[in-house]
């Protein structure tokens, strides 16, 4: 009977195994057409200066409305884009327009946007930016490229030779998702970063750990000696932001900054923290 009952549940997670897989396979397909269809968008999610205020840029994260399931997370699509190979189209895509678009506005932030391992391994990637950025007319120093460590382990030798071309053009580089990886110190050392994004897990602690809390600064100590500055991501109360600059971070970005928006949202936005209007740093400057 004990052995029935293993058989029983063995075919049900058989079965459970056999419905993610085919939905996972159907996702597939859904999203290798995704492109040509026009199922995919642009947020932009605003990056400040911690110690001003000021917007430094935008980071830009990919959306995919699906016909049927609505707006698909990228949590849920990338793994599987990565996977089908169809990141390769995606990440070409997200790149050439977020060129295209950050090149009509009338102020030159930088743009920074999140590349996937896989475009390491299969693609003339510094060749790739380089006709991206002639062909949009974006001035290289205002395109910065999110790696996380993932993609280094992946292949280091390679990953170095690519970013030291890609620098070459005079795009800048950030290590993404900082301290969550299992070689964060020897990837530092194995490069010369623009940019450190330390991970948001850390924010998430920093009120109350007080561990959370010497990571952060440990960290910040590190940018400072290495030369290189630190963004703090999931920037999400005012009091996270007070301890930023307490410690004499460089950048912070986060819900309590800026949600990601679509293009024509961040403008407004822009527009009423100029008039100092519902600006998370109104209200900070002492009265003259
Ligand atoms: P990421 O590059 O670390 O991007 C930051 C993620 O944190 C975004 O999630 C953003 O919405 C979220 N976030 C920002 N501020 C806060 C906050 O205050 N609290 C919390 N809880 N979350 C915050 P999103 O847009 O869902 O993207 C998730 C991940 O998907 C990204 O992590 C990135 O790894 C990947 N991704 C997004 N767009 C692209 C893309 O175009 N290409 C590639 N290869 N990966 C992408
Ligand atoms: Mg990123
Ligand atoms: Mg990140
Ligand atoms: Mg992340």
């Amino acid at each position: 009977r004990a052995k029935a009952d293993i058989g029983r549940a063995v075919c049900f997670y058989e079965s459970k195994m056999d419905e993610a897989a085919r939905a996972r396979h159907t996702l597939a397909q859904d999203l290798r057409r995704a492109v040509e269809l026009d199922q995919l968008d642009l947020h932009y999610q605003v990056q400040t200066s911690v110690q001003t205020g000021e917007v430094c840029g935008y980071e830009v994260l990919v959306r995919w409305n699906h016909p049927e399931r609505g707006s698909v997370p990228p949590s849920e699509f990338i793994p599987i884009a990565e996977e089908s190979g169809t990141i390769l189209v995606i990440g070409e895509w997200v790149m050439r327009n977020a060129c295209r678009e950050a090149a009509t506005w009338s102020k030159p932030y930088k743009i920074a946007v999140n590349l996937s391992p896989v475009q390491f391994a299969h693609a003339d990637l510094a060749k790739l930016v380089h006709s991206i950025l002639l062909e949009t007319g974006l001035s290289p120093s205002r395109l910065e490229l999110e790696i996380t460590e993932s993609t280094i382990i992946a292949d280091k030798t390679r990953t170095l030779h690519v970013l030291r071309q890609i620098r070459a053009l005079g795009v800048t580089i950030a290590i993404d998702d900082f301290g969550t990886g299992y070689s964060s110190l020897d990837t530092l050392r194995s490069f010369p970063f623009d940019k450190i994004k330390l991970d948001r897990s850390f924010m998430n602690e920093v009120d109350d750990s007080i561990q959370a809390k010497a990571i952060v600064r440990a960290v910040l100590t590190l940018g400072k000696s290495l030369d290189i500055p630190v963004l703090a991501e999931g920037v999400e109360t005012n009091h996270q932001l007070e301890i930023l600059r307490i410690e004499g971070c460089d950048e912070a970005q986060g819900f309590f900054l800026g949600r990601p928006k679509p293009v024509g949202q961040i403008f407004q936005v822009e527009q009423m923290a100029d008039e100092e209007l519902a600006s998370p740093f109104s209200g900070r400057v002492p009265p003259q």
